[in-house]
């Protein structure tokens, strides 16, 4: 109940313009986000990078309402992928996009996000890494697989996200589980309906385990972006059965969660990627965090009423 009625304040712009000038509000943005510069994004990358794990790095913002947004969100990217190069830090970081921040929503955006999604993936090839198209709500799922299937054309190294929640994603995982395809599953951060999405905590972790296996059985490079323990270890039992090498899989889990199991994981050989987001335009990021984990409430509101 709580995680709906904070993604639907999320999509509020009063309560966003609100909140984001509340400075308890901001000091709690902190845990999540790496900072509001790619270069405190890429110090964050380098210190990740010296624990023995990698990153993948989001600017943040979505659901862009003009092409000169569109615009300067690509632009962020391409400025982002150069300071990557100059810091040598390629190996280590590679970018996660969001299509609705580089113009899918708009109308004819589907053309616009392809062509400024070829122009960002063309540029980090160009640097020595590679990008993941995130997955947003359902009302946009067919749209960016098919981008995504458009720019595998020419990158098929473009990774993208299903979310376990679908119940359409058993079937989806079943279409994209082949080799050499890069698919981060997770299950979903959005505010979906029942008539689309598992609601119930069991029925989304058996959907999660039974979409991996499809992607471990059809040879994918699956991304296990998930800090649930029990899926954690589904996925170590799975992997270990299907004799899979260290270098054919990675574990993902988000910038300040769940740290010391991060590092667990790492220093147990498994290639474990955090995703590392900066930028200014966190809000919609940050609700998702909140929505995630109800002690987070009542961390920020100890924060509001000046405990925190
Ligand atoms: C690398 C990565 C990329 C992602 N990309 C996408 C995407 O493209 N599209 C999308 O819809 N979703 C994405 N997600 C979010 C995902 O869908 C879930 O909402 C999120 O990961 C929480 O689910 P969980 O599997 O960790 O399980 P949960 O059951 O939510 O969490 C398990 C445990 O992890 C810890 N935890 C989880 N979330 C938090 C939090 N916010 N604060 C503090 N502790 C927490 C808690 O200890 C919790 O008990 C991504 C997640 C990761 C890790």
């Amino acid at each position: 109940m709580m995680r709906r009625v904070l993604l639907t304040a999320a999509k509020i712009p009063a309560i966003r313009n609100l909140s984001v000038r509340l400075p308890p509000i901001r000091r709690m943005v902190d845990r999540f986000v790496a900072g509001e510069t790619p270069e405190a994004a890429l110090d964050a990358v380098a210190r990740i990078a010296a624990t023995g794990r990698v990153a993948t790095i989001d600017h943040l913002g979505e659901d862009t309402t003009t092409q000169a947004a569109a615009l300067a969100a690509t632009d962020a990217n391409l400025r982002l992928i150069s300071l990557i190069a100059e810091r040598g830090l390629a190996e280590v970081a590679e970018l996660s996009l969001k299509a609705s921040a580089i113009g899918q929503a708009l109308p004819g955006g589907h053309a616009l996000a392809q062509e400024n999604a070829e122009r960002i993936i063309a540029a980090a090839h160009e640097a020595g890494t590679r990008v993941t198209i995130d997955m947003e709500d359902h009302t946009t799922t067919d749209a960016t697989l098919a981008l995504v299937q458009e720019l595998r054309e020419e990158f098929p190294d473009t990774g993208t996200v299903l979310q376990a929640m679908l119940h359409r994603t058993p079937s989806d995982a079943e279409r994209w589980a082949h080799p050499g395809s890069r698919i981060r599953l997770c299950k979903g951060a959005y505010n979906e309906p029942a008539s689309v999405a598992h609601t119930d905590k069991r029925a989304i972790n058996a959907s999660y385990v039974a979409c991996l296996h499809r992607l471990i059985d059809g040879g994918a490079h699956p991304m296990v972006a998930t800090h649930d323990p029990a899926l954690i270890q589904a996925a170590l039992d799975l992997l270990a059965e299907a004799g899979r090498p260290a270098d054919s899989y990675e574990f993902q889990m988000l910038y300040g969660i769940r740290p010391t199991e991060q590092q667990r994981l790492a220093d147990a050989g498994h290639t474990v990627r955090v995703y590392v987001p900066y930028g200014t335009d966190w809000y919609g990021y940050f609700m998702r965090r909140l929505a995630e984990k109800p002690a987070n409430l009542a961390l920020l509101g100890r924060a509001l009423i000046g405990r925190g």
